[in-house]
């Protein structure tokens, strides 16, 4: 059983009914330490006055949601903003800087160079993070994502990039992204140390939107507890994000959904 001070509540999971303001005290509400906000949520909110909030609501933040997004537009855009996006998380005091790289370019079929594209943005930002103390963790995205958002697709290719880029890099390790990998365990055991965030959710057999249709924990077919240990094992101790994008859930009346993960983490995770 997953440590319940350990619970994060990922904000996109109740972004339909609360702004970064509600989301705040209802984690004070139902007893949950931690947040992991989107930054369009901050920016929404406002940094100052999540900042402020967050503070006096006594919340840690696990980890900012997201920078990356190195192909949509030009590279030199994508820096700028992901250096604004690092800037945003070490005033909130984030664990890490979640980033999400990016698919193929718009009319792109070369899938080698928008994952150069990639980690040439992550190398440009780097200076940029190490300085400003904010730790940069790649997630890798299932491969279903991979043309339109993601071409970082398994966690041992994550971890070779960040073998590639050195300190200051590590993993988001998301079940719901992760789970059907026949390498997942020795990629677990591999990434030692490196591992930034864990998000969970569960993939349901009857996924009616491979997005906007993540199951609550319990609810699909993905091993929970299990995972949970090899991350474990890998070393990470740190929060652990629900992450429910789902437009069943968002229909919920997010007290009832923060009352159920709660009830879920500790039974699942
Ligand atoms: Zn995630």
């Amino acid at each position: 059983m997953a440590d319940p001070a350990r619970l994060s509540l990922n904000t996109a999971t109740v972004r339909e009914a609360w702004d970064l303001g509600a989301c705040i005290e209802g984690c004070a509400r139902h007893g949950i330490g931690w947040i992991g906000p989107w930054r369009d949520a901050v920016a929404a909110y406002g940094l100052g006055r999540a900042v402020r909030h967050l503070r006096d609501a006594g919340l840690g933040v696990s980890g900012l949601c997201r920078g990356g997004w190195w192909t949509a537009g030009s590279l030199a855009e994508a820096i700028d903003d992901n250096r604004r996006a690092i800037d945003e998380a070490a005033a909130l005091g984030a664990r890490c800087l979640v980033v999400v790289n990016g698919g193929l370019p718009e009319g792109s079929r070369d899938l080698a160079a928008a994952r150069a594209r990639c980690l040439e943005g992550l190398a440009a930002v780097l200076d940029h993070a190490r300085a400003a103390a904010v730790a940069l963790a790649l997630e890798p995205l299932h491969p279903m994502t991979c043309a339109d958002r993601s071409v970082l697709v398994t966690l041992a290719q994550a971890l070779a990039w960040c073998d590639t880029l050195g300190e200051g890099v590590g993993v988001a390790v998301d079940s719901y992204h992760v789970w059907w990998d026949p390498d997942l365990a020795a990629s677990l055991a591999r990434a030692q140390g490196r591992i930034l965030a864990f998000h969970v959710c569960d993939w349901l057999r009857d996924t009616r939107d491979l997005v906007f249709d993540r199951g609550m924990m319990g609810d699909g077919v993905i091993d929970l507890a299990r995972l949970r240990g090899l991350v474990d094992h890998a070393g990470y101790d740190g929060p652990i994000e629900v992450e429910i994008l789902s437009r069943r859930w968002w229909g919920r009346d997010p007290d009832e959904v923060l009352a159920t993960l709660k009830e879920r983490f500790v039974a699942c995770v």
